[in-house]
């Protein structure tokens, strides 16, 4: 059984569907704080905090766990700002938690959820995964000493991992039975599908004044579905003996501004709305961009929704029927 923590989350929902689809049987951890009981809608479910050592040895007591997909973080980066401890909290001191349960069960695998923030601000793009790592916020940092504790744990007590550094995660579930939901919502494409919608009246875009063309930031927006597959992929990697511990970049290679989006949401609504400039929103780079060559390599994973419009049409599926209280 592979456990799945944050599996009621916006990225673990998916992979969770995938792996049943793919005949792995699936149990779901999540305490609900940001997660959806809703889309668990595969697998089994157990609502336990990570933070709890005693209930999360229980788990593993009762579940013949083989391999764990750890997705339980936060992950706003302008929260993260706010209420840094709250980021070491949940996404350090809760995996060091898990990685202590893991070892005790004897649990050797594990597939973590890791960002683009590692990078900081990039000196060059695209993005390679031995690039250094500078994260100039407390959620790519927390990320990162999760990151150095699974090398430590893989290079001295035999665990074996794969570190998947997402670009930025967007679209929905093609079925439409799953998709993004976060309350607060902070990221781009879901705020202005909701300005899309009429549940708020504006987009503000944060900064116009980064160094990139039409001064906005720029990101590489990867498909969930896509991120899900790589998942999977990376599972099997390390279903081999002899695969060693690894890291991959996961993103399509080509970045969009958020003005770009913005034009995309409003092409695929087709919805004219009002889009407000304001100042930079603290801790994000100019540029990110990956290059998942590795990735394409090593784990022959092959996005299959590189285009920003499929992306957004997804999405814009998922938000319609999410909030189809707004509709008309
Ligand atoms: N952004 C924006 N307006 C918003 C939300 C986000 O201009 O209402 C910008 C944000 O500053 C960043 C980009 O959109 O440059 C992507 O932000 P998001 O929070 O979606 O993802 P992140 O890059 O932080 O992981």
């Amino acid at each position: 059984m592979i456990l799945i923590t944050g599996g009621a989350g916006y990225i673990g929902s998916h992979i969770n569907k995938l792996l049943n689809k793919s005949g792995y049987d699936t149990l779901v951890l999540d305490n609900l704080v940001k997660g959806h009981e809703e889309a668990v809608k595969w697998g089994k479910f157990v609502n336990v905090d990570l933070g709890d050592e005693n209930e999360l040895k229980s788990v593993f007591e009762t579940y013949d766990i083989e391999a764990v997909m750890h997705f339980a973080a936060f992950s706003s980066v302008a929260e993260s700002v706010q209420e840094p401890e709250k980021y070491f909290k949940n996404n350090y001191e809760n995996t060091r938690n898990l990685l202590k349960v893991m070892n005790e069960f004897g649990v050797k695998r594990i597939i973590f959820s890791s960002t683009a923030a590692l990078y900081g601000i990039p000196e060059t793009v695209p993005i390679k995964e031995d690039a250094p790592l500078q994260p100039i916020n407390p959620y790519g940092e927390s990320k990162l000493m999760v990151e150095n504790l699974l090398k430590d744990e893989s290079d001295f007590r035999g665990l074996k991992y794969v570190s998947l550094r997402y670009f930025n995660a967007a679209g929905a579930d093609i079925d439409c039975e799953i998709g993004e939901n976060h309350n607060p919502e902070s990221h781009l494409i879901p705020l202005v599908l909701d300005a899309a919608i009429g549940k708020r009246d504006s987009i503000s875009i944060f900064g116009d004044d980064y160094n990139t063309d039409d001064g906005t930031c720029v990101r590489d927006y990867i498909h969930v579905e896509d991120l899900a597959d790589a998942h999977l992929k990376a599972l099997q990697y390390l279903e081999e003996p002899f695969n060693d511990s690894n890291v991959f970049n996961l993103g399509n290679g080509s970045g969009f501004s958020v003005r770009e989006v913005i034009d995309t949401c409003k092409k695929v609504t087709g919805v004219d709305f009002e889009v407000k400039t304001e100042g930079r929103r603290e801790g994000d780079p100019d540029i990110l961009i990956a290059d998942a060559a590795k990735a394409r390599e090593i784990l022959k994973w092959e996005p299959k929704y590189p285009d920003l419009e499929d992306i957004v049409e997804t999405a814009w599926n998922w938000h319609k029927k999410l909030n189809s209280n707004y509709i008309a």
